[in-house]
């Protein structure tokens, strides 16, 4: 069997869950949308079952996944539903449902539920993705009070700069939620991740971290105990000796510039390995820290082993997780932990659960 693997360390799931719950003010809502940042959304929720206040995924296709796995806590859909015909499976499987357009309360007044639903309205405060803006966001507000098929409302925006301190938008979006909301006797629900870890003085009753769950630092400052929950790993299939000069890969984009041991690792951008990530970013190899070398290729991608004399094939390479954090893979390729958690693909996800 190809030896291309995700362990996916449920213990530290909870650890890092149980850590965004200390740093929410009261109920936390663990996001396991996109199969759970790829880690696998059935697996996540039943390890965080026990813990969470409930799920929040985007779309009733991914409620629907972790109801049929038993899963009974409250599960949020984060973008509300994109046709009204989903409204009557969104009650029957009691979900809690985002609402952030006119044509979804439109929807909502017209349907013919048997029970009312809890509704999160969605303010526009600043990222403007989607939400009722700011001036109309109280109408909306009096027509869900109004709406028969309304059991309870929760108002909820998101924050698009939380993760840079030095930006005042955090700060903005949230007083024009705090001015816009004020007087409507409903819960509030404003935190992701980088608010929860940088912004103290934000809270709110409904936290909704995502990426910290993981054990990404959604702050480069941040020094949270966070435990990585994915390691990325394979095995060397082959080793090479090449003379300084000789290439390594696609379009030769690496040079051997001294005798070089190449190991031939099985994982590559069909994985979900990133093919932007450049020569030089970090891949340990039976513990210890060497680099990539030369493009990767769908299957394969190649790591210098010179400095590693006792690595060979049958080697454990670990393309992230503990030894190589994904943090910093992602930084090498220019693109966030989020991404390349989200693109893992093809490979066997093995749960370890002590
Ligand atoms: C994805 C998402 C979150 C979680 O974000 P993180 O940065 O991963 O914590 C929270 N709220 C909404 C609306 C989201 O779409």
């Amino acid at each position: 069997m190809r030896p291309a693997r995700a362990l996916i360390d449920l213990v530290a799931l909870r650890h890092n869950f149980q850590i965004a719950q200390q740093l929410s003010a009261d109920k936390t809502l663990a996001v396991v949308k996109a199969n759970a940042y790829g880690h696998g959304a059935i697996a996540c929720a039943q390890a965080l079952a026990d813990l969470a206040d409930g799920f929040a995924v985007a779309c009733l296709e991914e409620a629907l996944q972790l109801r049929r796995a038993g899963i009974k806590q409250p599960i949020l859909l984060l973008e509300g539903f994109f046709s009204a015909d989903e409204l009557v499976l969104i009650a029957e499987y009691q979900l809690w449902c985002v609402v952030h357009a006119d044509w979804q309360l439109d929807a909502l007044e017209r349907a013919p539920l048997t029970q009312p639903l809890q509704i999160w309205l969605k303010m526009d405060s600043g990222m403007h993705r989607v939400g009722f803006f700011a001036h109309q966001y109280r109408a909306a507000y009096q027509r869900l009070q109004a709406c028969a098929n309304v059991a309870s409302i929760v108002l909820i925006s998101h924050f698009s700069r939380a993760d840079e301190l030095q930006s005042a938008a955090t700060t903005e979006q949230y007083q024009l939620f705090q001015h816009t909301t004020r007087g409507m006797d409903a819960a509030v629900s404003v935190c992701n991740s980088p608010a929860l870890v940088a912004w103290p003085q934000i809270r709110s009753d409904w936290s909704r971290p995502g990426i910290i769950l993981y054990g990404s630092q959604p702050v480069p400052s941040s020094e949270l105990q966070l435990l990585p929950v994915m390691t990325l790993q394979s095995k060397i299939i082959a080793v090479r000796e090449l003379p300084a000069g000789e290439p390594v890969g696609y379009g030769a984009h690496f040079i051997a510039p001294r005798a070089t041991r190449v190991g031939i690792v099985a994982m590559g951008y069909a994985d979900g390995y990133p093919r932007h990530a450049p020569s030089g970013t970090p891949v340990a190899v039976a513990g210890e820290v060497t680099q990539l070398l030369g493009r990767v290729s769908m299957d394969m991608l190649a790591v210098d082993l010179t400095d590693i004399p006792q690595a060979g094939v049958g080697s454990t390479v670990e393309l992230w997780g503990k030894a190589v954090s994904i943090d910093e893979v992602a930084a090498c390729a220019g693109t966030i932990s989020y991404e390349l958690l989200c693109n893992v693909q093809r490979v066997e996800r093995e749960y370890l659960t002590n």
